[in-house]
């Protein structure tokens, strides 16, 4: 029989090690029947590059690996920088920065590695995508729209990720309620076509929606923007609390021109507190140009379908010796930051202080031990603490 959940893993799948790639099972086999399973290593995870030309990621994911790792008794340590840290993926002498490392016997999580990288690539991705947005829309509101592009199965994944990054509100329902939030949306075309129009469209909307929801008007559907706009104020007067432009690219000539036409409008009826919501393929960059002319900004394809961080799994240290694989960096390592020039330097693990190379300061260490034998020794924190902790990190920086 065929259902919808054939073609997702299940948690308890996971948990088993069903997701990893075949070739860490035969390496397991292998190493079990030369006694090698035991060995002691050290594993990092690092990076060798940010997409979309970054300077800094969002780490994410921490949470689900100490989960899986716990839940699946995996008997190792682990130590890692704090989910939410926003970083570069390597420190000022172009060592790659470890953001989570594992102690323990080679055996004991070989075939997990694979379900370890991938909770945190693919989230660190769209956090860190959502995280640019959110410098490049300065205080206007962003919204998350894009989990249409992607399976239902992790919609709540794509949102917690934006509002972690500082998103304002996500569309979709569950992603809203398990986030305990309001979710945030206007009405689709389809609405507008099946009433005939605009105006009949926000009469019903008007009739039938709980005030306390504000009255968006999509004026795109049949007419020049401006037509709508004008047919949408003549429908519900003072009630129209903004519009939306999901203007198809076919049609846009220059969005600037008609957002600015539309804007004058609006000033000539003294409605200029009627605000403008634009959404329908943007990016980055086009948020840069229109910020000073819109009010928000619905994000699609560009969050939700974010390259992920490529992070990869590397032994640093077998028996404790420091060994390393060709483009890796050998030996156990402690991050240090630098609260007064903001800057990060790996050095010896054991080190009592690591001293800023700039600043002869005492850096904080980043790494922290965060499971011992396969239990969780710390308070996980709460997706709005995670929120609030990369918030106030964003206060210091102009780009990532
Ligand atoms: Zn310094």
């Amino acid at each position: 029989m065929i259902n919808l959940e054939k073609w997702i893993a299940t948690a308890e799948e996971i948990i088993q090690g069903k997701t990893t790639d075949v070739y860490f099972n035969r390496t397991k086999k292998c190493l079990s029947g030369d006694n090698l399973d035991k060995t002691k290593v050290w594993a990092e995870v690092t990076t060798g590059g940010i997409p979309r030309n970054g300077r800094n990621l969002v780490f994410l994911g921490l949470r689900d690996v100490l989960t899986l790792f716990s839940e699946a008794q995996l008997p190792v340590n682990i130590y890692s920088i704090k989910e939410g840290t926003i970083l570069p993926n390597t420190d000022i002498n172009g060592v790659k920065i470890p953001f989570l490392v594992i102690e323990g016997k080679y055996g004991d999580f070989a075939i997990y590695e694979t379900p370890l990288l991938g909770l945190l690539c693919f989230q660190s991705g769209v956090g860190t995508s959502a995280l640019r947005l959110r410098i490049a829309a300065e205080d206007k509101s962003l919204l998350s729209f894009g989990i249409r592009r992607m399976p239902p199965a992790i919609a709540p994944i794509i949102d917690r990720a934006c509002y972690i990054a500082g998103f304002d509100g996500v569309s979709c329902v569950l992603s809203a309620e398990k986030l305990e939030i309001d979710a945030t949306g206007t009405m689709p075309h389809t609405f507008i076509m099946i009433k005939g129009g605009i105006e009949e469209t926000l009469i019903s909307f008007d009739k039938h929606i709980d005030p306390k929801v504000s009255r968006i008007a999509l004026v795109d559907t049949f007419n020049d923007e401006r037509v709508e706009v004008l047919q949408a104020l003549s429908a519900i007067g003072d009630k129209l609390a903004g519009i939306r432009l999901d203007t198809p690219s076919s049609r846009k000539g220059s969005f600037r021109d008609i957002i600015q036409e539309i804007k004058w409008e609006l000033k000539l009826r003294d409605r200029e507190d009627v605000k403008i919501f634009l959404s329908g393929g943007l990016t980055e960059e086009s948020i840069l140009e229109l910020r000073d002319i819109a009010d928000g900004f619905g994000i699609g394809t560009y969050v939700s379908n974010s390259p992920t961080i490529d992070y990869a799994l590397d032994i640093v240290e077998i028996e404790s010796k420091a060994i390393a694989k060709r483009g890796k960096f050998a030996g156990r390592k402690q991050i240090g930051y630098c609260e007064h020039c903001q800057t990060f330097l790996c050095d010896d693990f054991y080190k009592e202080e690591i001293l800023c190379q700039s600043c002869g300061i005492k850096m904080t260490n980043m790494l922290e031990k965060v499971m011992d034998k396969g239990k969780i020794m710390t308070k996980l924190p709460t997706t709005k603490e995670i929120r609030e902790y990369v918030l106030k990190q964003k206060e210091k920086l102009e780009e990532i």
